[in-house]
């Protein structure tokens, strides 16, 4: 049987020597807290320099650029929604990271990309609810398209492995907590 193109795997997202890591930055893309501060630290500054280049980001979109001392080539920064109790619209814009990430990579031909679980840190938004679009986003987007080869979602506690082996195991995951 072949090896599953979707897999989880634990801990930090910045040591993954994959084609691109997925950034969950906020829209000026000039670095924060979370992940993005990580991301950002292990990079060196020539990341935010390639950054201010960018101009920001809209929430939903996505953006490449080169991932300078990651073992990661290229990072792709997506801005996920701050959760304001899912009647913002919060779920389409999440699941709208997923997607616009993923055409990104499968633009610039890349073979494996690797999430972390966008929103769900300072921007509030309920990890299983999040959980269930961002696997279900991913489905939609490898049943239709051949690239990238592998994604892979970063689980940086229990709780998220939990939570995305639950909804790999689930033909259907539930959108709990949507409510938009
Ligand atoms: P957001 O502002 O989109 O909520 P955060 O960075 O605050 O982004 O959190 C997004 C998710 O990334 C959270 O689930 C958090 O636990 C996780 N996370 C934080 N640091 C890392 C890391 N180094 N590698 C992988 N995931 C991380």
């Amino acid at each position: 049987m072949a090896a599953p193109r979707i897999r989880i795997e634990t801990g930090d997202i910045t040591r993954l020597a994959v084609d691109a890591i997925v950034n969950a930055a906020n829209e000026s893309l000039l670095g924060g807290g979370g992940v993005d501060g990580a991301i950002h630290r292990a990079a060196g500054p020539a990341l935010q320099s390639e950054c201010r280049t960018l101009g920001g980001c809209p929430t939903g979109e996505a953006r490449i650029t080169g991932g300078y001392r990651l073992p990661a080539r290229h990072v792709i920064h997506t801005v996920g929604p701050v959760w304001q109790g899912g009647r913002r619209g919060e779920s389409g814009l999440l699941s709208a990271c997923y997607r616009n990430s993923l055409e990104l990579a499968r633009l610039h031909r890349l073979g494996s990309i690797a999430f972390p679980a966008i929103s769900t840190g300072i921007y509030g938004y309920p990890l299983q609810a999040a959980t269930g679009i961002a696997v279900a986003e991913v489905r939609r987007f490898v049943a239709r398209e051949p690239r990238p080869e592998q994604i892979v979602f970063v689980c940086f506690s229990a709780e998220a492995v939990a939570l995305y082996e639950a909804a790999l195991a689930d033909p259907e995951p539930q959108n709990t907590g949507n409510m938009g």
